[in-house]
Formats: structure tokens, C-alpha cells, sequence
């Protein structure tokens, strides 16, 4: 853990908007799943009677093959266990369970190929389908606890892979389809797996880019061995290279497999998947997620962060190879019995205007986004009228969220005001790959809602801001986000290193007990919202001041007409200890020297008026598009090499455009 600087910014949270916006549905019909006075008395009962609370939720949100008798072991800290003699699947607990229900025909999903070709799969053709690539799995020889490492383009073909495994208690380790062969090299080779699954090739944004190819070339660099077959999905009619007594395609193993399964009952600490951070602040850590605890939480957040009915229809529009994908496409949407979209490619292809077309047309009922993606459609929409909100039917939507970087006031207000008609409770949820579901989010019809705010905890969750030594700080103070409690959805380890995740999670210099999230947070001085101010890496400490990075991106961003997106980024600096550094990107063209330079100075004037003239920045650096992980986050850890003049050696396989940083080399 980096100790200095550590805390976020010491001053109240003034430069934030303080409007509550009422959390009210629109679904009348819909009855509300709590009061406040109720989710209080809720969060007071899961920090007083913790193993009551949480044997309650495993056994009401989980079908069991044998039910556990033990909820919690905390022998050896921080590994704990949870439910341990417990006994499941979770493929049962997704598909399984519904069947002889109302859901066992209704529409699982709604699929749109890249060119609009649509497709939909029910229920019971979903658990046939995971059962026959069940059964060519075993009959390749994949075992229970082996690694299947998944590599197939955004669709149902994905989570069909991902549930099979499960079904056959095998760990899947899903790989988002734009990693290089490298950095899918690194993690074949990390896990061990025995077998990958991919597609010939990925329509994506208008291209095909050859993923067989790819597995090839990852499989080439060696130390691979272990890889006894690659199972090829053929996407399109595309040849592909295939290595005799390894690879064979879906019509040759699949097709002609039973459609009945027997799964594969598992403790509840099998682990179910391991899955890689995005990879924004360094290395990419392979997390271990255990079946039960995962799960349960998994599908506990359908319910509080979202309500969810069986009338909805969900799209998120997270691909399988994030968290968000694992937890909000394939387990807790699937495991509630909802009717979701998935869209092959981006949702910005061919253009923004999709993501409304898409809404229109399947009366999506919750949207589940990235803030990137939001402020993309907020810039196309300035750009064109045709790929504006106001000119499609957006009125089946009911409930609108985000997830993976903090949401600006600005952006959230235009959110919920353009698309959601202020009829939508936004729900801005925080959580991590590590924590595998919703951590910090309101409830759709019980918290009060504040821009650019996460709010509250969902119950069980004891989330805390504390300082160097560990001590919580009041309201209006900014710090360290921890977690105080264990709670069952926490990853266990880090796949094949203890020792990283308890250094990483649990640090000594916080008496090794809290869980230390990474990021920093400071709490609304009236209502004690959570703000997220930026990963605790980034704080900044000018002339012994703290500054989070967030509230200065939010400020710049706030200049709506001009400003598109922001990220800063300390250096150091002889005067002032270190010295803010911004990249803005414009919603016009990249200005000439003399244009560039009064935005500057506009720039600067506004970060001086919304916090303080110390965090105004000394370069500001104009491009027409920020660095970001394949994830749709900024790849804080490459802009912080650019401003201190240093060589770009890092590893770059998780950057989407690398050829983005080259206009950010000259500063003003
Ligand atoms: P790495 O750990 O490799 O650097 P990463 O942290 O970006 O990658 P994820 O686990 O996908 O990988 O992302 C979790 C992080 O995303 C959080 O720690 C936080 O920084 C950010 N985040 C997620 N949701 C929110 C949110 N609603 N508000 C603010 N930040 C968020
Ligand atoms: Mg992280």
C-alpha cells in the first residue's frame, strides 16, 4: 500500500450538488421493497446479528443440494469461509430452478448480432444449450476445478460457455475478446487452464477480427502445455487455422451433445470463476470468486439495486469480461428469472443512436451503463439531433445506472433528466471485480438521490472512510475507503497468491483486518453520502493540500458546452510538492495554440471558483480522446508517465486506442 499521500481531500464536500432528487418507481403497480426507516433497521440488523442476517439471505436466494449448517468460519483471517458445508451448482441456480415455472419459456434473451440480425433464447432453450456444451466439455475431458478459459465475443454463446463450466464445476476465467495474445497468454498461462473457448472470428464495430488467430498466437509463446483442446464457435463462415488433436469446432463436439446434464453439486467455497482486474493501476490481479457467496449477492443486488420484477427488461451493457458482465448479464440477472438484451460489438456502432433504438425496440425497462459510454452519448447527441434522446420512446424505461468510474453531477443530471424524464431513479452503484457485486448504491424507491453520489451501503455492507492509523473520520473528512466486516461476496484470494491478497486487501498498516477497497471517499457532511474521490493512488497533496482527483475533473467537466471528458493526474513539482496536471478532451475540434490557451485559462478560472485556486492546473493538455482500459475506464497509471516525461514500457495490452497518447505529449 502507498502510505503518503493516502487520505483524500480534507475539506467538506461543498463543490458537489446538494439536491435530493426523490428515489419515487414508476411502475405503480410495483410495490416498494422497503421504507428508509426500514432499510436502516435492516443495516443495524446485519451489523448486530451478521450470521443471522447472512445464513437468512443464503438460504432464501439459493437453491441447495444440501443446505449448510455452518454460516461463517473465520479461523484464519482474512480467508474466510462462508456456508462451507454447504452443497450447490450455480447453473442450477440460474436456469434449473425455473424450470416448470412461468419463466421456464419466458425470453432469457434478446440478442442483436453487429449487423441487427436479431435472435432470442428462452429459458429452457438456454439450460439445453449450457447442458450440450456441459457434456463436450466432459467428454474432452475437463473435470471438476479445472480452468476454462473463455475468449468469445459479447453474446449468448458466452454465457453459455461460462454456465456450462459451472455446471460442470469446472473455474471459468472469462477473457474480454480485445486482449492481445499477450495479456491472453498471461492468463492462460497463470491459471493453468486446459482448455479455451473461442470463435473463429468477432464482428466488432464493423470489423472481424480473427480471435482463433489470436488463441493461436497466445498458445505460441510457450509454457501453454496444459492446454489440451481449443473449442472453436463459429460466428461466421470465416476459415480458421486448426492444430490437429487440439482444437475442434462446436459442430463437432457440441451439436451432437445430449441436451441433459447431470451438474456437478459443489461446496460452496468451490470457486466459481477467476477473473482479472481491469487493470487501471497496475498488474492485473486474478481473483478467486466462491460459488455460494458470489451468488448470493449476485442475486440479493437484482432485488434492492434494482427492483427487479418479472415484467422488466434488463440490458447491461457490460461485456462478460468484466465483473459487471459476470455478475450483471450472466448470474444475478439470470438467477432472478429476468428478461435481459445483449448486443453483440459496441452499442456505439454504427452510431449512439442504437443505444435508443435498442431501448425502443425490446421496451428496455432498466439500463445499465458505464459512465464513459454516458458521456460519449452526451457528445454525440450535442453533435447530431438524430442521436439525441428526445427523438425515440424511451418511456418503458424505469430505473437507470452506472457503474465503473464516479459519475460527474453534469453527466448524471443530463442522464436523468434527457433519458430518464426525471421519472427514473439513477442508480450509481460502486463495487470492484474484487467484490464481485453491488458494494455501495441506493435503493430505487427508498434512498433519496444526489448527484454524483453512490450514497449508501446496501445492507451488510460496512462500509467506512478512515485515515493512516485507521481511525474513521467524520463526515466531511475524506479518506480511505475500507469495508469493516467480512461479507460473503469478497473474493478469496488472489488466484495462486495469498500473500498478494492479504498485502493488497487486508494491509498490516491498517491491523490487517479491514478491507482496503483502493479507492478514496469522503462522506456528505448532511446526509453522510459516499463520494468517491478517486483511487487512493491518485490523491493529490499540492502545497499540503489534498485534492482528490474526481472534484477537479467534475469541476472541469461542469463547463458542459466545451468540456466532453476529464481526467487529472498529479507530477511533481520543486514548489508545491506536486502539481495538477488535466487532459480534457473537447466537444469541438482540437483548438489551435491560441484557441487552446484562453479554454485554459477559463479552465482554470473554474477549478479556482468550484474548489480553490491551489487546485487549479499547472498543464492542461488538450486531445480528442482520453487513454482508457478495454473497460471504458481511464488508464490513470500511462497519463501519470506522460506528464512526468517518462518512457511508455508499461504494459499496454489493456489500452484500448494506444494511438491516443501521442496527442497529449505537448503541454500548454
Ligand atoms: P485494477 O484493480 O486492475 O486497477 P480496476 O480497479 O479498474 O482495475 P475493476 O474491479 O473493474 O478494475 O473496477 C473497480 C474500480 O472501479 C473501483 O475500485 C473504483 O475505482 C471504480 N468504480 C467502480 N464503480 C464506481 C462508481 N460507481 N463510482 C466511482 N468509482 C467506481
Ligand atoms: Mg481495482
Amino acid at each position: 500500500m502507498k502510505k503518503e499521500p493516502s487520505t483524500g481531500q480534507d475539506r467538506s464536500s461543498s463543490s458537489y450538488t446538494k439536491k435530493l432528487f426523490s428515489p419515487h418507481l414508476k411502475k405503480r403497480g410495483h410495490q416498494r421493497s422497503m421504507t428508509m426507516e426500514e432499510y436502516r433497521a435492516l443495516c443495524a440488523h446485519a451489523q448486530d446479528h451478521a450470521v443471522e442476517f447472512w445464513g437468512e439471505l443464503a438460504q432464501r436466494n439459493l437453491e441447495w443440494e444440501r443446505p449448510f449448517t455452518r454460516v461463517f468460519n473465520d479461523q484464519r483471517p482474512p480467508f474466510y469461509r462462508w456456508f462451507e458445508d454447504g452443497v450447490l451448482n450455480a447453473s442450477v441456480n440460474c436456469l434449473d430452478c425455473h424450470i416448470g415455472t412461468d419463466i421456464e419459456h419466458k425470453v432469457a434473451f434478446h440478442f442483436e448480432a453487429e449487423d441487427g440480425a436479431p435472435g432470442q433464447v428462452t429459458y429452457r432453450e438456454l439450460l439445453d444449450r449450457v447442458c450440450r456444451v456441459a457434456n463436450a466439455l466432459k467428454a474432452l475431458g475437463v473435470k471438476k476445478g479445472d480452468r476454462v478459459v473463455i475468449y468469445l465475443p459479447m453474446g449468448v454463446e458466452g454465457v453459455v460457455a461460462m454456465l456450462a463450466c459451472a455446471r460442470i464445476g469446472a473455474i471459468h476465467v472469462v477473457v474480454f475478446a480485445g486482449f492481445s495474445a499477450k495479456a491472453l497468454h498471461e492468463r492462460i498461462r497463470d491459471t493453468e487452464a486446459v482448455m479455451v473457448i473461442t470463435a473463429n472470428v468477432q464482428c466488432r464495430a464493423g470489423r472481424q477480427l480473427p480471435l482463433k488467430a489470436i488463441v493461436d498466437g497466445a498458445l505460441d509463446m510457450g509454457g501453454c502445455d496444459h492446454v489440451a483442446h481449443v473449442l472453436v464457435h463459429e460466428r461466421t463462415s470465416e476459415p480458421w487455422n486448426s492444430v490437429d488433436g487440439r482444437d475442434g469446432s462446436y459442430k463437432e463436439y457440441v451439436d451432437g451433445q445430449s441436451s441433459f446434464c447431470a451438474p456437478e453439486m459443489v461446496e460452496a467455497e468451490h470457486p466459481l470463476f477467476i477473473l482479472y482486474t481491469s487493470g487501471s493501476t497496475g498488474q492485473p490481479k486474478g481473483l478467486v470468486h466462491a460459488t455460494a457467496g458470489y451468488l448470493l449477492w449476485a442475486k440479493q443486488t437484482m432485488q434492492w439495486s434494482y427492483d427487479i420484477h418479472p415484467d422488466d427488461v434488463f440490458w447491461c451493457t457490460a461485456d462478460i469480461g468484466w465483473v459487471t458482465g459476470h455478475t450483471y448479464v450472466t448470474y444475478g440477472p439470470l438467477a432472478a428469472g429476468a428478461t435481459q438484451v445483449i448486443l453483440e460489438g459496441t452499442p456505439l456502432y454504427p452510431n449512439a443512436g442504437r443505444v435508443w433504438q435498442v431501448i425502443q425496440k425490446y421496451a428496455v425497462s432498466i439500463f445499465y451503463t458505464a459512465p464513459t459510454l454516458i458521456r460519449a452519448l452526451i457528445k454525440a447527441a450535442g453533435q447530431d439531433k438524430d442521436y439525441a434522446p428526445e427523438g425515440y420512446d424511451l418511456s418503458s424505461l424505469r430505473i437507470l445506472s452506472s457503474v465503473g468510474e464516479p459519475i460527474d453531477p453534469t453527466s448524471w443530471m443530463w442522464f436523468y433528466q434527457k433519458v430518464g424524464h426525471e421519472n427514473c431513479p439513477y442508480i450509481d452503484t460502486f463495487f470492484q471485480s474484487e467484490t464481485g457485486g453491488h458494494m455501495i448504491a441506493p435503493i430505487p424507491g427508498v434512498t433519496p438521490l444526489l448527484p454524483g453520489s453512490c450514497t449508501l451501503p446496501l445492507p451488510g455492507i460496512a462500509a467506512a472512510i478512515v485515515d493512516e492509523s485507521a481511525e474513521e473520520l467524520p463526515n466531511g473528512k475524506g479518506g480511505m475507503l475500507v469495508i469493516k466486516r467480512p461479507w460473503p461476496a469478497l473474493a478469496r484470494t488472489i488466484w495462486g497468491d495469498d500473500q498478494r491478497y492479504r498485502e493488497s486487501y487486508f494491509p498490516e498498516e491498517l491491523g490487517g483486518t479491514l478491507y482496503l477497497a483502493g479507492d478514496g471517499a469522503i462522506r456528505d457532511e448532511e446526509t453522510g453520502y459516499f463520494h468517491i474521490t478517486g483511487r487512493i493512488d491518485d490523491v493529490l497533496n499540492v502545497s499540503g493540500h489534498r485534492l482528490g482527483t474526481v472534484e477537479i475533473e467534475t469541476a472541469l467537466i461542469g463547463w458542459e458546452e466545451m468540456v466532453a471528458e476529464a481526467a487529472v493526474i498529479g507530477r511533481p513539482d520543486e514548489n508545491t510538492g506536486e502539481a495538477v496536471c488535466a487532459f480534457v478532451v473537447l466537444k469541438h475540434p482540437i483548438p489551435t495554440r491560441e484557441e487552446a490557451e484562453k479554454i485554459a485559462h477559463v479552465l482554470r478560472q473554474r477549478v479556482a471558483r468550484d474548489i480553490s485556486p491551489i487546485a487549479k492546473p499547472k498543464d492542461i493538455r488538450f486531445g480528442q480522446g482520453l487513454p482508457k482500459t478495454r473497460s471504458g475506464k481511464v488508464m490513470r497509471r500511462l497519463l501519470r508517465s506522460i506528464v512526468r516525461g517518462e518512457a511508455l514500457t508499461q504494459d499496454m495490452s489493456t489500452l484500448e486506442d494506444p494511438s491516443i497518447l501521442e496527442q497529449f505529449m505537448t503541454t500548454l
